[in-house]
C-alpha cells in the first residue's frame, strides 16, 4: 500500500515545451509589492475614477431589467447589438461597410484579442516583428505560438535643449526596421498609441510600416486600445485605412480603455473575414463566449457615442480632454522635481527619467537586474510610490537599452495624483536640505 502511494506521485516533467521561458511575469510581481507597499499607485494602467454614469445605468439595466435571456449565453462571436454597433462605429471610423457578422469578433478585453491574432497566424518558425518598447504581453504570446519574436527598437532622439522630451522623439529607423523583414516574417505589431511611451505614430511613420507590410506580404496586429486617447490635437491614424491594409489588418480595441472600465473585460477585433475567419475557430475553440451583459452595456454606451459622435458630450471628447489637464499635472509635478518627464502624445502613461534621483539608489553594478527595476523596488517600499519600470517593455537582451526611465499612469483622481505630488516634492526636499 505504502509503495503504491510513493509511486502515485508523479515524476515525468508536467510543463509543456511552450511554456518554457514564459513563466515570469512582470505584472505579477509589481501588483503584489503595489499591494503590499503603495500608498500612492501610479503603477498598472487602470482609472481610479468612476466609470460615465451612462454605462453604469446601461449595465443595471442589463442585469435587472425584463430581458431575462441576458442572463444566458449569447452569440458566441459578439452579442448581436454590440457587434452590430461595433460595425456602424468602426465602419464610419474606416469609411467602409462592415459586416457585424464577419468584419468585427468580441473578444475577453484586448488581451485575448492578442492571444487569438498568434494562435491564429502564427506558425512554428515564422517571424513576428516587435517595436520597443512594447506591451510586455506581445513576446510571451508569440513564443506560445511557436514563433519568434523580432524586435525593432524606438530610438530617443537627443531632446531639443531647455525643452521637455516627447514621445515624438522616439522614432523608428526605418532602414533598421526594413532589415529585420525576411520570407519568415509572418505579421507586425503595432501598437499607436504606443504603452509605455505614448507615442502616437504619425501617418508618415505609419505608411513607411505600411509599405513595407504590402512589400513582404505581412499580416498587421494593430493594437489601437488607446485610440481615443490622443492629445494636443493629434490625429490617430489606424493603419487598416491606409493603402493596402485592410486585407492584411486585425485592428483590436478595448472597451475597458475606451469607457474606463478595464474589470468588465469586454475588446474586439475588426477586420476582414478572410483574416477573422481563423480568430473565430481560435475562439470556438477556446473562450467560446463572452459575458452576455457586459457587452449588452458596451453596445448602449456606443449606441450612446454614435449619436454624440465629435460632440462636446460625448465620452470620447470629454476623456481626453480630462486626461490632458492630469497628464500636464503630472508633467509638472515630475519636472519641479527633476524626474525629467517624456510629455506622452497619448495614453495614459507617462515615462520619466529617474538618472537625478539615482544618487537614493546605489547602483549595483554586477546586478542582473535592470537599474529602473531595482529602483522601481525601492521606491514603493520607501517612498510608497508604485510605478513600473520601462526595462519591464523590452525583451531580455535589450532590457539594459533605456533602464533610467520609470511609467507612470496618469489615469488617476486629482486627489492620487496630488498625493503622488507630495511624495516627489518630499523626497525632493530630502535630497536636497543638508
Ligand atoms: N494592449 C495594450 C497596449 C494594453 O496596454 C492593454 C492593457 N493594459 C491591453 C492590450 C489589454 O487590454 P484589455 O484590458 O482590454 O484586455
Amino acid at each position: 500500500f505504502l509503495s503504491l502511494s510513493l509511486q502515485a506521485e508523479m515524476s515525468r516533467p508536467v510543463q509543456a515545451r511552450r511554456l518554457e521561458g514564459i513563466d515570469k511575469n512582470i505584472w505579477v510581481e509589481f501588483v503584489k509589492l503595489a499591494a503590499t507597499y503603495s500608498k500612492v499607485n501610479l503603477g498598472q494602467g487602470f482609472p481610479d475614477f468612476p466609470p460615465p454614469d451612462f454605462l453604469k445605468e446601461a449595465f443595471l439595466r442589463a442585469v435587472s431589467g425584463e430581458n431575462k435571456m441576458l442572463h444566458q449565453y449569447t452569440r458566441a462571436f459578439g452579442h448581436p447589438p454590440l457587434v452590430k454597433t461595433l460595425a456602424q462605429f468602426f465602419g464610419k471610423l474606416l469609411g467602409r461597410d462592415l459586416d457585424p457578422m464577419t468584419n468585427v469578433m468580441v473578444t475577453v478585453g484586448a488581451y485575448q484579442a492578442l492571444f487569438n491574432c498568434f494562435q491564429a497566424f502564427v506558425e512554428e518558425g515564422d517571424e513576428v516583428i516587435i517595436i520597443e518598447p512594447f506591451f510586455d504581453c506581445y513576446e510571451p504570446m508569440v513564443k506560445m505560438a511557436g514563433g519568434t519574436p523580432v524586435f525593432v527598437p524606438l530610438r530617443l532622439k537627443a531632446p531639443k535643449d531647455g525643452e521637455l522630451m516627447s514621445s515624438a522623439d522616439w522614432q523608428l529607423d526605418p532602414a533598421e526596421l526594413a532589415s529585420k523583414f525576411s520570407t519568415q516574417t509572418k505579421a507586425i505589431i503595432l501598437n499607436s498609441p504606443n504603452n509605455p511611451l505614448g507615442k502616437v505614430f504619425s501617418r508618415g511613420e505609419l505608411e513607411v510600416i505600411a509599405e513595407l507590410c504590402v512589400k513582404h506580404d505581412v499580416l498587421c496586429i494593430s493594437d489601437e486600445v488607446y485610440e481615443w486617447l490622443v492629445y494636443d490635437g493629434k490625429e490617430h491614424v489606424r493603419i487598416a485605412s491606409l493603402q493596402g491594409m485592410w486585407d492584411r489588418t486585425v485592428s483590436i480595441g478595448s472597451a475597458g480603455k475606451t469607457f474606463s472600465i478595464t474589470g468588465w473585460k469586454v475588446g474586439w477585433t475588426v477586420g476582414p473575414n478572410r483574416l477573422l475567419q481563423h480568430l473565430r475557430t481560435v475562439h470556438q475553440n477556446s473562450v467560446y463566449h463572452c459575458a452576455t451583459v457586459a457587452q449588452e452595456a458596451v453596445a448602449q454606451g456606443f449606441q450612446r457615442e454614435l449619436e454624440h459622435y465629435g460632440k462636446p458630450e460625448s465620452y470620447f471628447v470629454q476623456l481626453p480632454k480630462e486626461l490632458q489637464q492630469k497628464r500636464d499635472w503630472l508633467v509638472q509635478s515630475l519636472d519641479a522635481v527633476g524626474m525629467k518627464p517624456i510629455v506622452p502624445e497619448g495614453t495614459y502613461f507617462l515615462v520619466a527619467d529617474i538618472s537625478e534621483f539615482k544618487s537614493d539608489v546605489p547602483d549595483v553594478p554586477d546586478s542582473d537586474e535592470p537599474y529602473d527595476s531595482r529602483f522601481a523596488k525601492w521606491m514603493v517600499k520607501n517612498k510608497g510610490l508604485a510605478a513600473i519600470p520601462l526595462s519591464a517593455f523590452y525583451c531580455e537582451a535589450h532590457k539594459n537599452s533605456y533602464s533610467h526611465f520609470i511609467r507612470f499612469c496618469f489615469a488617476k483622481e486629482e486627489a492620487t495624483l496630488k498625493a503622488a505630488n507630495d511624495i516627489l516634492q518630499k523626497w525632493k526636499q530630502e535630497k536636497t536640505s543638508p
